[in-house]
């Protein structure tokens, strides 16, 4: 992937870049679209396929995440993908050379990784919400998005605003380390009733299908209620939107937070332009979404 980034580069063709985990839907490819449109139809458009272990905790979802490789290399091509790089946990990480699929995290008590041990990470906006929720899932995150950078040279990445908290800080980690990569942050695609397109939403089976919409419907009740007093109180309007999904009988909420957008930093009152972002449990699976109030 290196020599034919390489060559690109020589050859002055510009390269966007696509990372996700596979099991491609409407929202990855919008950010395909998107890549295609930045470097345009000279250029490389490569999209990544790779589950990557080190951003999973021990307890998570990373030997059951859902993977198609067959059918996301098909949308690739429907899609005008120019390469799909899609490493092996061997060639990212050569501690897991014994082909053992379980997470490096899990792994480090046992002092398994002895053929990596450089990591990225981010300090400050990786604290709370999903990095509190989450230990090491941002650094995971960031590890990996940087040797992605690093193996694919790209000009432009692209990131969906449906993990926003991810894409503030790999908009950081690039600005601080000076990666020569320009972050463009896509919207988020989502289903007819709200509901955030997501490879996770397979795990929803009967009524939970129908629950899981109700991230969408705590969104348009914390707008609402800010569109007719102005401002409101960030805690009142957390104690509302726990109510609310709690109304549900398989809904847990795991968080719900505001905060400024740039700087990710809570807010007390909640005004227009506040960003909002929740992660809720319906059953076993754990969804995120998060808007603009
Ligand atoms: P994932 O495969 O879930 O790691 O996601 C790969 C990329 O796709 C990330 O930048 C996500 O933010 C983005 N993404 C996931 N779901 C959506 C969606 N519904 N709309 C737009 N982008 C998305």
């Amino acid at each position: 992937m290196q020599k034919l980034a390489l060559h690109w580069k020589h050859a002055g063709t510009r390269t966007g870049l696509v990372p996700t985990m596979g099991c491609l839907h409407a929202g990855h490819l919008s950010l395909v679209q998107r890549a295609r449109r930045v470097v345009g139809k000279n250029g490389a458009v490569v999209v990544s396929i790779y589950v990557n272990p080190t951003q999973f905790g021990p307890a998570e979802d990373f030997s059951k995440y859902p993977r198609d490789l067959k059918r996301d290399l098909k949308l690739c091509r429907g899609a005008g993908v120019d390469v799909v790089f899609a490493p092996t946990d061997r060639e990212m990480y050569p501690a897991l050379e014994c082909g053992d699929m379980s997470p490096l995290s899990k792994r480090r008590h046992v002092g398994a990784v002895q053929h990596f041990s450089t990591y990225v990470v981010e300090e400050k906006l990786s604290q709370r919400m999903e990095g509190a929720s989450r230990p090491a899932h941002f650094r995971g995150v960031t590890t990996v998005v940087a040797k992605l950078f690093h193996l694919v040279l790209p000009d432009v990445a692209v990131f969906g605003q449906k993990d926003f908290q991810q894409a503030t800080i790999i908009q950081r980690m690039v600005a601080d380390l000076n990666f020569p990569v320009k972050i463009v942050v896509a919207p988020t695609v989502r289903e007819r009733d709200g509901l955030a397109l997501s490879s996770r939403n397979q795990y929803l089976t009967g009524d939970l299908r129908r629950q899981a919409t109700v991230l969408w419907c705590a969104i348009q009740m914390a707008r609402v209620t800010a569109k007719k007093s102005k401002t409101f109180s960030a805690l009142q309007l957390k104690a509302a939107v726990k109510k609310l999904v709690e109304c549900e009988p398989d809904a847990k909420l795991d968080y719900v937070e505001f905060f400024e957008p740039e700087t990710l930093a809570p807010v007390a009152n909640v005004t227009r332009g506040t960003q909002m972002a929740l992660a809720v449990f319906v059953g076993q699976t754990r969804l995120i979404d998060n808007a603009r109030i």
